[in-house]
């Protein structure tokens, strides 16, 4: 992955103990700018996958129709590209096809994009006084390139250390879903995890690796069937190389 024009920190996964596949990895844990990418052109920022903000890009008008119209339209425009594809929709395997995609968008895939879908989570008093690394890891998780359309495959893995509050363990996991069903790119889905369990858990000491294939790498474009992506997210404690060793070490046994 090159970044171009960006000042996002890369490094290799060496010494990181995932797999010896070629990786990229991103620090996001850094002060970033994104200065300059503004004047990128849709042909330079091609297959790179350059995001240019942490908020997912939405209109103010983003939920003025209601689901039920949101399916017809993309129902009714997803028709039009099939059609120009020169499918022939009488026929009954393709018959249905505009209206499935249609509710697969609304109601699963990008379901996340609305926040009220956002899960309900509540929290716990730390009754134990337990003040040590909670690592939540393989969440496998579904999400999709902003930049193709195409699937992005990949574990994710939180850790946080508890101040007042625990939260319950599925609900990292619900959290996790919930960024990856909208159009991401990966460096993205790592922050919004981290900063939405910041703000839940009233805590900087949150850690997010993500590891994930793209099917827009994998199957098309360069067709690099091996590389996987790997970013990270360290706040607070996890600045430190104590921390972040110690949770990298859960991340290999
Ligand atoms: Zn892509």
């Amino acid at each position: 992955m090159k970044q171009n024009g960006t000042s996002l920190n890369s490094r290799r996964a060496n010494g990181h103990g995932f797999d010896d596949t070629p990786t990229a990895t991103l620090d996001l844990s850094n002060e970033i700018t994104l200065d300059g990418i503004g004047s990128l052109t849709i042909d330079e920022i091609g297959d790179e996958h350059i995001s240019t903000s942490y908020d997912t890009p939405l209109r103010d008008d983003a939920f003025y129709l209601s689901d039920e119209q949101k399916m017809q339209k993309i129902e009714h425009h997803f028709r039009e590209i099939m059609l120009t594809l020169g499918l022939d929709l009488a026929d009954d395997s393709l018959r249905g096809t505009p209206k499935r995609v249609a509710k697969m968008y609304v109601q699963e895939i990008f379901s996340g994009l609305n926040p009220a879908n956002m899960p309900k989570v509540a929290l716990f008093d730390n009754r134990y006084r337990y003040n040590e690394m909670l690592v939540e890891k393989n969440i496998t998780f579904y999400s999709n390139c902003e930049h193709h359309f195409v699937p992005i495959i990949g574990k994710a893995h939180v850790a946080y250390i508890a101040n007042g509050k625990v939260i319950g363990l599925s609900k990292i996991n619900r959290i996790v879903q919930y960024f990856a069903k909208r159009p991401q790119v990966q460096e993205r889905l790592t922050v919004q995890i981290g900063n939405a369990l910041k703000e839940l858990l009233g805590t900087d000491d949150v850690a997010v690796v993500i590891d994930a294939v793209h099917m827009c790498v994998t199957s098309r474009g360069i067709q690099d069937q091996s590389s996987s992506t790997v970013t990270s997210y360290y706040g607070g404690a996890f600045k430190s190389d104590n921390k972040r060793k110690e949770f990298q070490q859960y991340l290999t046994t």
